[in-house]
């Protein structure tokens, strides 16, 4: 099977028309045709090699969007044709204590859609087929890609932290990741506050379902929200006055730090 690709030869390297050759198709494999796929700040941190794990040529692209093209001999919920999502995971073991308890993403025997192996800046891309999750009917293709990646690492914290829709939560940085987050916990009916240094961002903000803006270039923007927040949600990859921040989480509240980086 001959892929088309974009590749880059070297960090930071161009993207590139590149074609690569995959075997026959693993029993529990699924082969998608690509039709749309997000570009993630781990695709740049790759691309430029930042973790020392990149390999070249590199292929980025983990928010990918596609049909299911070809299924292995062991895979039987999916169906040829229908739409999927793949995000940074391509497999994992099964067997483990982490896979077993649920936890796949943790699996030291797994695999990363683009860590040792070509991404989504393709025509087609494999995985496990346990990692292509099916799409809703009335889901838009066309831009759900980044929840597969931007998505799931915002909706995790919300789940894990049992955040109810009577809580009130903020969402510090209102970019990729903090844009999706407003709208999941509009969504679940939780009042939201964004906090952005940046003033201009409050009228999207808003658009997306926050209740209250905060501009945190300003001095004491935070006081009149001590003892506020059931949680903290900072998608802001920067250093922050954490003393500040916590003192608005309400007693017994959880402060989650989320950097763009996979862990
Ligand atoms: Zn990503
Ligand atoms: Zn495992």
């Amino acid at each position: 099977m001959n892929i088309q690709a974009y590749a880059a030869h070297e960090p930071s390297g161009k993207l590139e028309s590149f074609q690569y050759e995959l075997g026959a198709l693993k029993p529990d494999e699924v082969e998608l045709d690509i039709e749309y796929c997000g570009i993630c700040h781990s695709d740049l941190s790759m691309l430029k090699n930042e973790w020392g794990l990149t390999r070249y040529p590199f292929v980025p692209g983990h928010e990918i969007i596609g049909k299911v093209a070809a299924m292995g001999n062991m895979v039987n919920h999916l169906k040829v044709g229908q739409y999927v999502g793949l995000g940074w995971r391509a497999r994992s073991c099964l067997v483990c204590d982490q896979c077993l308890s649920g936890h796949h993403n943790r699996c030291l025997k797994g695999e990363d859609v683009i860590i040792g192996r070509h991404g989504g800046y393709a025509d087609k891309v494999r995985c496990q087929a346990l990692f292509a999750f099916p799409l809703p009917n009335n889901i838009n293709i066309k831009n759900a890609g980044p929840l597969f990646c931007g998505g799931i690492t915002v909706f995790n914290p919300i789940i894990h932290n049992n955040i109810k829709p009577t809580d009130h939560v903020a969402v510090v940085g209102i970019g990729g990741l903090g844009h999706i987050a407003i709208k999941f916990l509009n969504a679940w009916g939780s009042e939201v506050t964004a906090i952005s240094t940046n003033p201009e961002k409050e009228k999207e903000a808003q658009e997306f379902g926050a209740d209250h803006f905060i501009n945190s270039k300003i001095s004491d923007a935070l006081k009149p929200y001590t003892n506020n927040f059931d949680m903290v949600l900072v998608t802001a990859n920067v250093d922050l006055d954490w003393d500040n921040y916590i003192d608005t989480l309400r007693l017994a509240a959880n402060c989650i730090l989320l950097e763009q980086l996979h862990k």
